[in-house]
């Protein structure tokens, strides 16, 4: 059984740390909602009063963010997580935040005495809630062999990216190429219809043809092929546009500083940026079929 502190318990936070507790672990968790606090001490965890009261004797902090200003806020700002917690604490942070700011905050951890591992996550709400999360770290070996029991009680996959910043890296990368794919997969099933062929149709022949993608066989954005899809839902999320979008201005930036060239990156941050400019942030992001067939106001 191992001492956990888990901060920030919303959407995704709230179902973690729920699991580590049904894991085994204790854990004494705080967010500055107090509502939140209230939902995961219902399923047996420790409602902390603040960060220094959450991580005071923990061997482990488990943190779930909206972004790195938080993050870095959180863990190395007065009266945060390095001032308070026992050194030596593992801290693993699992928000999705810059490679840069996760560069930052491992070599603010080590500095102050703290082993750090970047933990953002694939999977939505329900694969939080289900625990059954992939997890891409980045730091080092040995840090990542102390990280790792720990995240199987939040996930089913758990993967070592490599160093510092790494977790984000795959993570930023893979999420640039969903953007992408669905992109170009609600332009194919709109244009196999403009050309005679119903959704149904083209998705039996390209799911199992060149054209495959998770975007067409897991999350079809075309109603009815996938039955669980947003798409028979009204594109109710789900992933919002609001969250791609972060993640492709998290690639823009990281391609940027890092020199890689990323043409249709930038296309997709464009597309997300104009559903978002017309106040679309809440619909799913593959809810741009619905653009795509000129079905929303430009
Ligand atoms: P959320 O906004 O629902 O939860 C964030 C929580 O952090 C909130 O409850 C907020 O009160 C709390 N918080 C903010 N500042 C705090 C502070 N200083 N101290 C304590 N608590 C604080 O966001 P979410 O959907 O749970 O996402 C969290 C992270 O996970 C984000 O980085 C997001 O990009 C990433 N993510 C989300 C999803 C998803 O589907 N929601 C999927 C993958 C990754």
């Amino acid at each position: 059984m191992t001492k956990i502190a888990f901060i920030g318990l919303g959407n995704m936070g709230g179902g973690m740390c729920a699991n580590l507790v049904k894991a085994g672990h204790t854990a004494s968790a705080f967010d500055l909602n107090a509502e939140a606090v209230k939902a995961v001490a219902a399923k047996g965890a420790r409602a902390a009063a603040s960060v220094p009261d959450a991580v005071k004797d923990a061997d482990v902090v488990v943190s779930m963010l909206p972004a790195g200003k938080h993050v870095l806020g959180v863990y190395f700002g007065p009266d945060g997580v390095s001032a308070h917690a026992p050194k030596g604490t593992l801290l693993i942070d699992c928000s999705t935040i810059a490679v840069t700011d996760a560069r930052e905050a491992h070599a603010q951890a080590e500095r102050a005495g703290f082993v750090m591992v970047d933990a953002p996550v694939s999977g939505g709400v329900a694969a939080a809630e289900a625990g059954t999360l992939t997890f891409m770290a980045g730091g080092t070996a040995d840090a990542f062999s102390k990280a790792e029991p720990i995240l199987k009680g939040m996930g089913k996959n758990i993967f070592h990216a490599g160093g510092a910043g790494n977790g984000q890296a795959a993570k930023i990368a893979n999420n640039m190429l969903l953007g992408i794919s669905m992109i170009g997969t609600c332009e194919a099933f709109n244009l196999a219809e403009k050309l005679g062929l119903d959704a149904e149709t083209f998705f039996k022949i390209s799911s199992v043809s060149s054209g495959q993608c998770w975007s067409m066989t897991s999350y079809c954005p075309a109603p009815g092929p996938v039955p669980t899809s947003p798409a028979n839902r009204d594109y109710k999320p789900g992933f919002a546009v609001a969250m791609m979008l972060k993640d492709l201005h998290l690639a823009a930036d990281a391609a940027k500083a890092s020199g890689a060239e990323i043409r249709l990156g930038e296309i997709a941050e464009g597309i997300y940026q104009s559903l978002s400019d017309r106040g679309l942030h809440g619909l799913d992001f593959s809810g741009v079929m619905k653009d795509v067939k000129g079905d929303l106001p430009r």
